[in-house]
């Protein structure tokens, strides 16, 4: 029988993780888990419930209703993912905008908040075969994975994949400024925050994808987890 490994990448806003982890985990018949799906859900919960203060997250009412949020995913056929739902509603493309990037890093920074969500994301991976992509993954969430990647890339170039990416979806305008300023913001407060802080995990290999393609960089990751396989 094939060993099964998890594969944990972690790395700077928009640096192409969640795209890297999708071809990967389809290639591997592996379970991919978008973590920063489950942060943004949780932002947008605390939006839907305006749990806002002088246009700030109440973390404190925030943190009272952290019960209340059921986040799963449901594999969708047609696009060969899991999309992520809120309360069973599916909140995939809502949670991408720009209103929830621009809250969600503040609520990635609550300790209740992520405890809540490593403790569901150790229960996804418990099997292994999985391949999840975010923050913290390679230093919190599974430190023993058998393969940590920290993605890098410079941030003019992540801010326009990311504005590329958000023009064709969404219906109000964005600028590449705003898009670059949230993208440097998010770095910013995800470097700083006290509780599980974004670093390269000590044994994590760095990929600079900054002038790599998307299937060269493919390429290099599978060779990486065949030598473990
Ligand atoms: O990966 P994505 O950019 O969608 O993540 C959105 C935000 O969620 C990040 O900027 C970060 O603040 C938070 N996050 C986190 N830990 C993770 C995944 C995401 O703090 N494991």
């Amino acid at each position: 029988m094939k060993l099964k490994i998890t594969i944990a990448i972690d790395g700077f806003s928009s640096t192409g993780k969640s795209t890297v982890a999708k071809q990967l985990a389809k290639h591997l018949g592996y379970i991919y888990v978008d973590t920063g799906a489950m942060y943004r859900a949780v932002a947008l919960f605390a939006l839907q419930q305006n749990f806002l203060v002088n246009g700030e997250i109440n973390n404190h009412d925030l943190i009272e209703h952290l019960d209340d949020v059921i986040i799963d995913f449901k594999y969708n056929p047609q696009l060969g993912f899991s999309e992520v739902y809120l309360n069973r509603v599916n909140v995939e493309h809502k949670i991408r905008g720009m209103e929830v990037s621009s809250y969600v890093s503040k609520v990635a920074s609550i300790s209740e908040v992520r405890k809540k969500l490593v403790a569901l994301q150790q229960e996804l991976g418990k099997s292994k075969g999985v391949v999840m992509d975010g923050r913290d993954i390679g230093t919190v969430v599974f430190p023993n994975a058998e393969l940590k990647l920290f993605m890098t890339a410079d941030a003019e170039i992540r801010a326009k994949r990311r504005f590329d990416e958000l023009k064709s979806k969404e219906t109000i305008q964005v600028t590449y400024e705003e898009v670059y300023r949230n993208v440097v913001e998010r770095d910013r407060l995800d470097r700083t925050r006290a509780d599980s802080p974004l670093v390269k995990a000590n044994d994590a290999i760095e990929i600079d994808n900054s002038n790599l393609s998307r299937e060269d960089q493919f390429e290099k990751i599978l060779n990486l987890v065949k030598k473990i396989v």
